[in-house]
């Protein structure tokens, strides 16, 4: 049978666009539909804007931190309009140039949702499209909370578009997004609560950097409630309470709720095309990204794995070279680094301390290196903020397997040290670097004495 095309992308998010665009590349008749942004959530509602926000807070920190070294800065006003019309106009920007990239490879793309009629056929706006290959890169979406006055919350795709800001913000969630967005509102002048059902943020990450980010996050001006399940938010006038369960009354006039994501499946129609899907409506992917249907793929957040863009992009342009190139492009998608940008960020790539103590029982001890220091800036700016440093080091092996950072500059140094522990390097190797000096970085080639050995 003859298709329209020869694959059809549904979602013109980081996924997708990378899949189509590598597919058209190679060849291909491609075709890729998009109902709400181009970019999707990391352009428009994600990475981007919220890195653009989280800059905006820094400049805020930096007028008090100033005065040690000399300056006599006084805070000024913030003006949220301009951050947000700033911001949209550099989102807008990127929008034209995701669709410039389709265009320019020849791929036809739909402004529309698609949903299935079967397993080749769409509905795309209301036009039937047929496809020899398709694939599902429709992302995920905020949860939205399902406690009493959960419809008095926002979520994370509307925090981009506030009309003002916010004098008091609480902060429900201790995952990413509700860490990231509590030092964007500290550093831009709100009071913050952030309101977290366990005791620590950022649950999965390793605990030395969990206790640091807490401390930062209090020396930051951040109210942390620990251990506090929201039971209810109610309304009072225009102020908003929300109600822990000891019986604290926290008052904002904005509440937050960043309490996960959720695959975008709903709607989908992919019951009629045979689409097996698991906890939470995520899509079932095997190796190489296909699903219980043979020439039916899912890529990124859908699949609900490790939601991260980097992630995404890698597996549609793996799989656009495995159905159209010489074979996929190979990523090591066991240890991805990733980075919270908080204030200061965290950073990490391997596993954590607690992971590595699982494994000690079959792959024998691991050494445990720890440095936890004032960085040079904070010696004169007065800010009692402390920067942990952190490697796990296979003992058997001497390899490094995993370099956790909570400072400044985390993202963008791990990121280097994630090529050196993808590539093998061992505990040596990092030893006979000569470090950049004067740098934090400098730390992860002089970490001499182990601190603890996990068994
Ligand atoms: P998406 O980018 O979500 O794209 C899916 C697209 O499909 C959307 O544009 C959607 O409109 C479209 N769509 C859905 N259904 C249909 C349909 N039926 N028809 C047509 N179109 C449809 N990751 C990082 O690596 N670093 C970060 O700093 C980071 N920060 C983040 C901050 C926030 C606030 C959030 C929410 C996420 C952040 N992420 C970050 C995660 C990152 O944004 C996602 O992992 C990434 O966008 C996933 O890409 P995707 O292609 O799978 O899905
Ligand atoms: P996360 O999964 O990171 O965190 C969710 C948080 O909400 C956890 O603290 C969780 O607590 C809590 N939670 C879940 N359900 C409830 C509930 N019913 N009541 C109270 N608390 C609840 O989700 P986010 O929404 O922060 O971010 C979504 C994903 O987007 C991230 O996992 C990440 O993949 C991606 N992202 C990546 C970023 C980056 O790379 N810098 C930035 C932002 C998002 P508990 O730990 O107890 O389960």
């Amino acid at each position: 049978m003859a298709y329209d095309f020869d694959l059809f992308v549904i979602g013109g998010g980081s996924g997708g666009v990378r899949c189509a665009r590598i597919a058209a590349t190679l060849g291909a008749r491609v075709a890729v539909a998009e109902e709400r942004f181009w970019g999707g959530t990391c352009v428009n509602v994600g990475c981007v804007p919220k890195k653009l926000m989280v800059m905006a807070a820094e400049y805020g920190n930096a007028v008090p931190d100033s005065h040690g070294f000399g300056w006599s800065t006084q805070p000024g006003t913030h003006d949220w309009q301009a951050l947000i019309t700033h911001k949209n106009a550099e989102i807008s920007r990127l929008n034209g140039i995701y669709v410039k990239l389709l265009d320019g490879v020849g791929v036809t793309h739909f402004d529309a949702r698609a949903v299935f009629v079967d397993a080749h056929t769409l509905d795309v706006g209301g036009q039937r499209v047929t496809a020899e290959r398709i694939v599902i890169a429709t992302g995920g979406r905020p949860s939205a909370p399902s406690f009493e006055g959960g419809a008095h919350c926002i979520i994370s795709d509307d925090a981009f578009f506030l009309p003002e800001m916010p004098k008091r913000v609480a902060l429900l969630g201790g995952g990413y997004i509700a860490v990231e967005f509590a030092g964007i509102f500290a550093g831009l002048g709100a009071e913050v609560d952030l309101i977290m059902r366990q005791d620590l943020p950022l649950r999965g990450f390793d605990e030395d950097l969990r206790v640091g980010l807490m401390e930062a996050l209090r020396e930051g001006g951040v109210r942390v409630h620990g251990g506090a399940p929201v039971s209810r938010v109610t309304l009072e006038g225009d102020t908003r309470i929300v109600h822990l369960p000891d019986g604290t009354q926290v008052r904002a006039d904005l509440v937050f709720a960043a309490i996960g994501r959720t695959a975008h499946t709903e709607g989908l129609g992919l019951d009629r095309a045979g689409v097996a899907t698991g906890q939470g409506g995520a899509v079932l992917v095997q190796e190489g990204s296909v699903t219980n249907v043979p020439h039916i793929y899912a890529i990124g957040d859908v699949t609900d794995r490790l939601n991260l863009t980097p992630v995404a992009i890698a597996e549609g342009h793996s799989l656009a070279e495995a159905l159209y190139g010489h074979g996929p492009r190979v990523w090591h998608l066991d240890r991805v680094a990733t980075a919270v940008f908080s204030i200061p960020p965290m950073a990490t790539v391997g596993p954590t301390e607690a992971e590595v103590a699982v494994r000690a029982a079959t792959e024998g001890p691991f050494d445990v290196y720890v440095s936890r220091f004032t960085p040079m800036r904070h010696t004169m700016s007065g800010r009692a903020r402390k920067t942990v440093m952190k490697l796990i080091v296979h003992q058997a092996s001497q390899k490094v397997v995993a370099a956790h950072m909570l400072g400044e500059d985390a993202p963008e140094i791990i990121q280097g040290l994630s090529i050196a522990i993808n590539a093998g390097a061992t505990k040596a190797d990092f030893d006979r670097t000569v470090g950049v000096h004067p740098t934090a970085a400098e730390e992860f080639v002089t970490m001499r004495t182990r601190t603890r050995v996990v068994t």
